[in-house]
Protein backbone atom coordinates (compact mmCIF):
# COMPACT_ATOMS: atom_id res chain seq x y z
CA UNK A 1 0.00 0.00 0.00
CA UNK A 2 1.11 3.74 -1.05
CA UNK A 3 0.82 5.79 1.90
CA UNK A 4 1.88 8.86 0.24
CA UNK A 5 -0.44 8.37 -2.64
CA UNK A 6 -3.15 8.11 -0.38
CA UNK A 7 -2.34 11.14 0.83
CA UNK A 8 -2.22 13.07 -2.38
CA UNK A 9 -5.48 11.27 -3.54
CA UNK A 10 -7.45 12.21 0.06
CA UNK A 11 -5.93 16.09 -0.60
CA UNK A 12 -7.24 16.11 -4.54
CA UNK A 13 -10.72 15.37 -3.10
CA UNK A 14 -10.48 17.87 -0.54
CA UNK A 15 -9.35 20.61 -2.58
CA UNK A 16 -11.83 19.55 -5.28
CA UNK A 17 -14.71 19.89 -2.59
CA UNK A 18 -13.52 23.16 -1.62
CA UNK A 19 -12.01 22.41 2.15
CA UNK A 20 -8.88 23.41 1.04
CA UNK A 21 -8.38 26.29 -0.33
CA UNK A 22 -5.20 28.33 0.35
CA UNK A 23 -2.06 27.40 -1.04
CA UNK A 24 0.00 26.85 2.46
CA UNK A 25 -2.78 25.27 4.13
CA UNK A 26 -2.51 22.47 1.29
CA UNK A 27 1.21 22.36 1.75
CA UNK A 28 0.85 21.95 6.03
CA UNK A 29 -1.52 18.89 4.84
CA UNK A 30 1.19 17.41 2.82
CA UNK A 31 3.58 17.75 5.08
CA UNK A 32 1.85 16.39 8.14
CA UNK A 33 2.12 12.29 8.06
CA UNK A 34 -1.61 11.93 9.37
CA UNK A 35 -1.03 8.00 9.95
CA UNK A 36 1.54 8.78 12.63
CA UNK A 37 -1.58 10.31 14.19
CA UNK A 38 -3.76 7.04 14.28
CA UNK A 39 -3.61 4.08 16.39
CA UNK A 40 -1.87 1.34 14.49
CA UNK A 41 -4.97 -0.66 13.55
CA UNK A 42 -6.06 1.71 11.71
CA UNK A 43 -2.92 3.04 9.66
CA UNK A 44 -4.52 1.75 6.29
CA UNK A 45 -7.57 4.58 7.10
CA UNK A 46 -5.76 6.94 7.69
CA UNK A 47 -6.45 9.16 4.48
CA UNK A 48 -10.03 8.30 4.66
CA UNK A 49 -12.37 11.60 5.06
CA UNK A 50 -13.81 10.38 8.52
CA UNK A 51 -13.66 10.76 11.54
CA UNK A 52 -10.90 7.51 13.92
CA UNK A 53 -11.17 6.31 17.73
CA UNK A 54 -7.97 7.28 19.27
CA UNK A 55 -8.89 6.06 22.31
CA UNK A 56 -10.29 7.24 25.68
CA UNK A 57 -13.60 7.92 23.77
CA UNK A 58 -12.14 10.11 21.84
CA UNK A 59 -11.26 11.28 18.36
CA UNK A 60 -9.54 12.56 15.51
CA UNK A 61 -11.74 14.68 13.59
CA UNK A 62 -11.74 13.62 10.08
CA UNK A 63 -9.44 15.58 7.56
CA UNK A 64 -12.42 17.86 5.95
CA UNK A 65 -13.12 18.81 9.44
CA UNK A 66 -9.76 19.85 9.93
CA UNK A 67 -9.07 21.50 6.63
CA UNK A 68 -12.40 23.71 7.05
CA UNK A 69 -10.91 24.94 10.82
CA UNK A 70 -7.89 25.67 9.62
CA UNK A 71 -8.81 27.37 6.59
CA UNK A 72 -11.11 29.44 9.00
CA UNK A 73 -8.68 29.74 11.23
CA UNK A 74 -6.15 32.26 8.71
CA UNK A 75 -3.33 31.15 9.98
CA UNK A 76 -0.44 33.29 9.77
CA UNK A 77 3.37 32.44 10.37
CA UNK A 78 3.74 35.27 13.19
CA UNK A 79 0.07 33.83 14.73
CA UNK A 80 0.42 32.53 18.40
CA UNK A 81 -1.93 29.83 18.78
CA UNK A 82 -4.37 28.07 21.68
CA UNK A 83 -6.03 24.67 20.88
CA UNK A 84 -8.30 23.32 23.16
CA UNK A 85 -8.29 19.41 23.14
CA UNK A 86 -5.08 17.95 21.50
CA UNK A 87 -6.57 14.58 21.16
CA UNK A 88 -4.13 12.56 19.24
CA UNK A 89 -2.11 16.08 18.03
CA UNK A 90 -2.85 15.90 14.54
CA UNK A 91 -4.60 19.85 14.19
CA UNK A 92 -1.97 20.81 16.28
CA UNK A 93 0.84 19.53 13.96
CA UNK A 94 -0.93 21.03 10.94
CA UNK A 95 -1.21 24.30 12.49
CA UNK A 96 2.53 23.79 13.38
CA UNK A 97 3.44 24.11 9.71
CA UNK A 98 1.50 27.33 9.22
CA UNK A 99 2.40 29.56 12.40
CA UNK A 100 4.99 31.11 15.33
CA UNK A 101 3.70 28.88 18.04
CA UNK A 102 1.13 26.56 19.12
CA UNK A 103 -0.24 25.80 22.87
CA UNK A 104 -2.20 22.60 22.83
CA UNK A 105 -4.55 22.03 25.99
CA UNK A 106 -6.03 18.42 26.48
CA UNK A 107 -7.66 17.36 29.56
CA UNK A 108 -7.23 13.17 29.62
CA UNK A 109 -3.46 12.60 30.62
CA UNK A 110 -2.52 9.70 28.24
CA UNK A 111 -3.83 11.24 25.40
CA UNK A 112 -1.17 13.98 26.43
CA UNK A 113 1.40 11.62 26.34
CA UNK A 114 0.31 10.25 23.40
CA UNK A 115 -0.10 13.86 21.28
CA UNK A 116 3.30 14.28 22.76
CA UNK A 117 4.77 11.07 21.52
CA UNK A 118 2.98 12.18 18.10
CA UNK A 119 4.39 15.54 17.72
CA UNK A 120 8.13 14.58 18.90
CA UNK A 121 8.02 11.83 15.78
CA UNK A 122 7.44 13.83 12.99
CA UNK A 123 9.33 17.13 14.28
CA UNK A 124 6.53 19.15 15.45
CA UNK A 125 8.70 21.30 17.91
CA UNK A 126 6.74 24.39 17.97
CA UNK A 127 4.22 22.37 19.56
CA UNK A 128 3.52 22.64 23.73
CA UNK A 129 0.83 20.41 24.33
CA UNK A 130 -0.28 20.88 28.42
CA UNK A 131 -2.37 18.73 30.15
CA UNK A 132 -5.34 20.91 32.23
CA UNK A 133 -8.85 22.03 31.67
CA UNK A 134 -9.03 24.10 28.54
CA UNK A 135 -12.25 25.59 29.41
CA UNK A 136 -10.16 27.97 31.40
CA UNK A 137 -7.40 28.55 28.53
CA UNK A 138 -3.96 29.26 29.02
CA UNK A 139 -2.67 31.56 31.33
CA UNK A 140 0.82 31.54 30.41
CA UNK A 141 0.49 31.48 26.40
CA UNK A 142 -1.31 34.88 25.93
CA UNK A 143 -2.27 36.66 24.64
CA UNK A 144 -3.45 34.19 21.56
CA UNK A 145 -4.09 35.53 18.23
CA UNK A 146 -6.27 32.40 17.50
CA UNK A 147 -8.03 29.99 19.77
CA UNK A 148 -9.09 27.21 18.09
CA UNK A 149 -11.63 24.93 20.35
CA UNK A 150 -11.96 21.23 18.78
CA UNK A 151 -14.53 20.12 21.32
CA UNK A 152 -17.88 20.62 21.84
CA UNK A 153 -18.57 23.21 24.35
CA UNK A 154 -22.08 24.57 25.30
CA UNK A 155 -20.60 28.02 25.31
CA UNK A 156 -17.76 30.39 24.61
CA UNK A 157 -16.24 30.98 27.99
CA UNK A 158 -15.22 34.04 29.31
CA UNK A 159 -11.31 32.83 29.68
CA UNK A 160 -11.41 32.61 26.06
CA UNK A 161 -12.70 35.88 25.68
CA UNK A 162 -9.94 37.46 27.82
CA UNK A 163 -7.00 35.82 26.16
CA UNK A 164 -7.20 36.22 22.58
CA UNK A 165 -5.92 39.35 21.72
CA UNK A 166 -7.85 42.39 19.98
CA UNK A 167 -8.39 41.72 16.05
CA UNK A 168 -7.93 37.97 17.38
CA UNK A 169 -10.48 35.22 16.38
CA UNK A 170 -12.13 32.28 18.39
CA UNK A 171 -13.29 29.36 16.83
CA UNK A 172 -15.41 26.88 18.14
CA UNK A 173 -18.08 24.09 18.01
CA UNK A 174 -20.63 25.49 20.25
CA UNK A 175 -24.33 23.47 21.38
CA UNK A 176 -25.04 20.20 22.97
CA UNK A 177 -24.01 16.60 22.74
CA UNK A 178 -25.57 15.26 19.41
CA UNK A 179 -25.55 18.98 17.32
CA UNK A 180 -23.12 22.15 17.29
CA UNK A 181 -23.10 25.10 15.01
CA UNK A 182 -19.53 25.90 14.00
CA UNK A 183 -18.81 29.69 15.45
CA UNK A 184 -16.50 31.79 14.64
CA UNK A 185 -15.99 35.14 17.12
CA UNK A 186 -13.51 38.29 15.59
CA UNK A 187 -12.05 40.16 19.01
CA UNK A 188 -13.01 43.81 17.68
CA UNK A 189 -12.85 47.18 20.31
CA UNK A 190 -16.40 46.96 20.54
CA UNK A 191 -16.75 43.69 21.73
CA UNK A 192 -17.21 40.00 19.52
CA UNK A 193 -18.57 39.87 15.74
CA UNK A 194 -19.90 36.23 15.43
CA UNK A 195 -19.89 34.22 12.43
CA UNK A 196 -21.63 31.12 12.40
CA UNK A 197 -19.85 28.24 9.96
CA UNK A 198 -22.99 25.36 9.53
CA UNK A 199 -23.44 22.22 11.27
CA UNK A 200 -20.95 19.58 13.15
CA UNK A 201 -20.46 16.72 15.51
CA UNK A 202 -17.69 17.11 17.82
CA UNK A 203 -17.05 14.56 21.02
CA UNK A 204 -17.78 16.87 24.02
CA UNK A 205 -15.72 18.92 26.14
CA UNK A 206 -15.49 17.83 29.67
CA UNK A 207 -14.74 20.01 32.46
CA UNK A 208 -12.58 19.15 35.69
N1 LIG B 1 -7.84 18.12 17.80
C1 LIG B 1 -7.76 16.69 18.06
C2 LIG B 1 -9.13 16.04 18.21
C3 LIG B 1 -9.76 16.47 19.44
S1 LIG B 1 -11.00 15.38 20.07
C4 LIG B 1 -6.95 15.98 16.99
O1 LIG B 1 -6.46 16.63 16.07
O2 LIG B 1 -6.77 14.77 17.12
C5 LIG B 1 -11.42 16.37 21.46
C6 LIG B 1 -10.44 16.31 22.60
O3 LIG B 1 -10.83 17.27 23.57
C7 LIG B 1 -10.42 14.96 23.32
O4 LIG B 1 -9.12 14.44 23.30
C8 LIG B 1 -10.86 15.31 24.73
O5 LIG B 1 -10.25 14.52 25.74
C9 LIG B 1 -10.47 16.77 24.84
N2 LIG B 1 -11.15 17.56 25.87
C10 LIG B 1 -12.43 17.44 26.31
N3 LIG B 1 -12.67 18.36 27.25
C11 LIG B 1 -11.54 19.10 27.41
C12 LIG B 1 -11.17 20.21 28.23
N4 LIG B 1 -12.02 20.76 29.09
N5 LIG B 1 -9.93 20.70 28.11
C13 LIG B 1 -9.03 20.16 27.23
N6 LIG B 1 -9.32 19.12 26.44
C14 LIG B 1 -10.57 18.58 26.51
Amino acid sequence: MDIAADREMLLSRLIGEGYLKSERVIQAFRQVPREEFVSASDRNFAYADYPLQIGHGQTISAPHMVAIMTELLKPRSRNNVLEIGSGSGYQGAILSKLVNHVYTIEIETELVMSAKNNLERTGCKNVHVMVGDGSKGYEPGTPYDKIIVTCATPEIFQAWKEQVKEGGIILAPVGGFYHQELILLHKTKDGFKQENHGGCIFVPLRQG
